[in-house]
């Protein structure tokens, strides 16, 4: 018998909770937890958007930062970057991420369209009598090109996305972005975190800010996690979508807690609180929404550094000095 997870993508009530039928296999669960560096990683991460994960995690990055130690800030939201608009820094040092995409000869091609039966990404497309056209999102698995008895597959690098990798001081900002048009997220994804490992353990500790949901990419930037902070907010919907979060940590058997942001909204927190209760896990931070904050968000200037007295800043500070009493030597 075999384990089901229904993900989700954070957009309204509707979605059902997380079907776990049974554990991961150890197999699966032991690939998922390497990580392959030792600087410790804490993801940050919420079941929706808009609740305020990246400026937590920009927050965190610069408390952390401002204690002495040297962070890496990892924003795997390839579809909506915004870690360096909140830090306030530009996007520098670009790299490119580039797949190898079919370029069939059509003077050998046969047209027999072996090549469109075993594309599963079904990004190729046989117009009578000649030869195929890439009309879809190829992801560059290379399987035409095997396939083609005729020789007639060549290949090309196609833009896909870029890294990115911008300094300042102790806190190293590392960006992935997706090319517009293109779907293949997990491609650039992958590619911040190869760009990422590369120089991981040159940091003290590494946050990585995930896309919203709990979907593929969400799955892929928690893998090797030692700590997870499902950020959240005090209405009917963070409740439902912490829900499904905190469905993910268990299934992957992976350590974390709550923060519950704007905890001053006029919402209700009671939910929040049972739900962290059902899935055994503590609240670690209540954020409350002051002005500040939304200033300092608007002004693109981290507010523990902005206005480090207001108690959004105050809160914000104690949880970065947690985690590192908690990961730091
Ligand atoms: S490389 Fe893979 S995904 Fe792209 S067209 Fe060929 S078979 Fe399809
Ligand atoms: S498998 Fe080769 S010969 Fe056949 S349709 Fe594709 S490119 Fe042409």
């Amino acid at each position: 018998m075999g384990w089901r997870y229904r993900p989700g993508r954070g957009r309204g009530p509707e979605k059902a909770r997380p079907a776990v039928t049974e554990k991961l296999p150890p197999e699966v669960l032991r690939i998922f937890h390497e990580k392959g560096f030792s600087a410790p990683l804490v993801g940050v991460t919420g079941g929706k958007g808009g609740v305020g994960k990246t400026t937590v995690a920009v927050n965190l990055a610069c408390a952390l930062a401002d204690l002495g130690h040297r962070v890496g800030l990892v924003d795997a939201d390839v579809d909506g970057p915004n870690a360096a608009i909140l830090l306030g820094v530009p996007l520098e040092d670009s790299r490119p991420v580039t797949i190898a995409v079919p370029v069939i000869d059509a003077t050998r091609c046969t047209s027999c369209g072996e090549c469109v039966r075993a594309c599963r990404a079904h990004a190729l497309f046989l117009p009578r009598a000649e030869a195929p056209l890439l009309l879809g999102a190829c992801n560059g698995c290379g399987t035409c090109g095997i396939v083609c008895p005729e020789q007639a597959v060549g290949e090309e690098q196609r833009l896909v996305g870029r890294t990115y990798r911008s300094v300042r001081g102790l806190l190293t900002l590392y960006s992935g972005e997706l090319v517009p048009s293109v779907e293949e997220s997990t491609l650039v994804v992958n590619g911040l975190w190869q760009r990422v490992r590369g120089e991981a353990d040159a940091h003290d500790i590494l946050l990585v800010d995930t896309s919203p949901g709990t979907h593929c990419n969400v799955i892929n930037a928690l893998r090797g996690a030692d700590d997870v902070l499902a950020v959240t907010e005090p209405t009917p919907l963070g409740a439902h979508d912490l829900e499904l979060m905190l469905g993910l940590l268990d299934l992957f058997e992976l350590k974390g807690e709550v923060v519950l942001n704007r905890c001053d909204l006029p919402g209700d927190a009671g939910k929040i609180l049972a739900a962290a209760g059902r899935h055994g896990r503590s609240v670690a931070a209540t954020i409350a929404l002051d002005a500040q904050l939304v200033r300092s968000y608007a002004e693109g200037t981290p507010v523990v550094r902005a206005h480090p007295g207001v108690p959004s800043a105050l809160s914000l500070g104690r949880l970065a000095a947690d985690l590192a009493a908690r990961h730091l030597p």
